[in-house]
């Protein structure tokens, strides 16, 4: 889960990171109170989303009164960033920057430790610095037994060049840094930028964690930090109906029995897709014995995504045989009625094959194309995709 910038900026100040006062605001009224409580002086108010580039697209502002804040406040709420509306900002007290740095900690799963990346040129996207200048990167392997100490810690500023006169206090945000990825279970805490104030303090002054939802289980506090609305409807209905639903940016939707079978079918539709400019909008395993009704549940979650212009149905027929899969998707049409308007690719193989294809032609549903390989299938999805 990610957090929300507040989110992961309180947690930094649970752990003693140092960063600046903030309120969170939902409008301008809110915000301009927000400001007052914090007290005189600059602020800076800030687009909560979870994207990065905020700055870039206008939802980070400096204000210089509460009444500025309420009219930045009052600019920023509503904004579409990145295909985020902004529901809240940040008011935050405001930084006097000298220099910006950038600082993470992550989860390297190919080599099966944490790596952590600190560098003195901040104000660049990351993303930018490390094809541009990977030498002005340092990137510092960190043992999972071990942790961030004293050493690598020192390690760590060392690499990166940060100057004399602030190594410790850098050191120290590190150390705090760690605590909050190890204490919290995170995947990644990075802070672009960590700052250098002009009165030679170190902040904190944007944050990004990723918590790992494996081990939720071990954090009660971590509920508080879900954020229903902001989750995606579809996912939203997909989970209450334990399907296990991932949606993707793409217009053809996709329904599978079997993790395996559904991951084969995202690479066979990708591939299918490209001439036409098509991809997969989704993951969506129905599992082994999937029913009528579960089918008609999958199928009502992929035509409710108005991405979705075709739906690829590749099933095997194993526990569930495909006759039962035939029915189910006839009745799921059934079920559906007029909601359903998008064309519905079916592949069928494996036990009783014949049978459900024999149920699918009978039906002959004008929505249903059925066809006979997975590729032939991906490929006619596709091409129905793209009209
Ligand atoms: P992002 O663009 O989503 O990463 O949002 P950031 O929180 O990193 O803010 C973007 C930029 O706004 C920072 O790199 C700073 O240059 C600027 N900024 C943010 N907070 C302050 C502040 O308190 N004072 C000043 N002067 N600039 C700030
Ligand atoms: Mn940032």
């Amino acid at each position: 889960m990610d957090l929300y910038e507040y989110q992961a900026r309180d947690l930094f100040a649970a752990y003693d990171v140092p960063v600046l006062g903030g309120v969170v605001a939902s409008t301008p009224e809110e915000a301009r109170a927000a400001a007052e409580q914090l007290g005189g002086g600059l602020k800076v108010v800030k687009a909560q989303v979870k994207t990065g580039g905020r700055g870039k697209a206008g939802g980070v502002k400096l204000a210089h009164s509460p009444e500025e804040v309420a009219e930045k406040a009052a600019a920023i709420l509503g904004m579409d960033i990145k295909g985020h509306t902004v529901h809240r900002v940040l008011i935050a007290e405001g930084a006097d920057i000298a220099e910006e740095y950038y600082f993470s900690i992550l989860l390297d799963r190919a080599e099966r430790r944490y790596l952590a990346m600190a560098s003195v040129e901040g104000g660049m996207e990351i993303e930018q610095l490390a094809v541009e200048r990977p030498e002005a990167l340092a990137k510092i392997a960190v043992d999972p037994i071990v942790g961030i100490d004293e050493a690598k810690a020192e390690e760590i500023v060392d690499a990166a060049g940060f100057k004399p006169e602030i190594r410790e206090q850098v050191k120290h945000t590190i150390l705090k840094l760690w605590d909050v990825y190890a204490g919290e279970d995170a995947t990644l805490v990075e802070v672009n930028p960590l700052v250098l104030t002009s009165e030679g303090k170190i902040i904190a002054l944007d944050g990004k964690v990723t918590l790992d939802d494996n081990a939720s289980f071990r954090h009660e506090n971590h509920a508080e930090l879900v954020d229903i609305q902001a989750e995606d409807p579809l996912e939203l209905k997909a989970k209450q109906q334990n399907l296990n639903y991932v949606k993707v940016d793409g217009e053809v939707g996709i329904i599978g029995n079997g993790a395996g079978l559904v991951m084969s079918t995202l690479d066979v539709v990708a591939l299918a897709g490209e001439p036409y400019g098509v991809k997969p909008a989704n993951f969506l395993d129905i599992g082994g014995g999937a029913s009528a009704e579960v089918m008609a549940a999958g199928l009502d979650v992929i035509l409710g995504d108005p991405q979705v212009k075709s739906v690829f149905v590749n099933v095997f027929g194993g526990i569930t045989a495909c006759d039962e899969v035939a029915r189910g998707i006839v009745a799921a049409l059934e079920i559906l009625g007029e909601s359903a308007t998008k064309p519905l690719v079916v592949r069928l193989d494996g036990n009783n094959v014949e049978e459900g294809r024999a149920i699918l032609a009978e039906a002959n549903h004008p929505l249903v194309t059925l066809m006979d390989t997975m590729d032939g299938a991906a490929a006619r999805a596709a091409e129905l995709a793209a009209k």
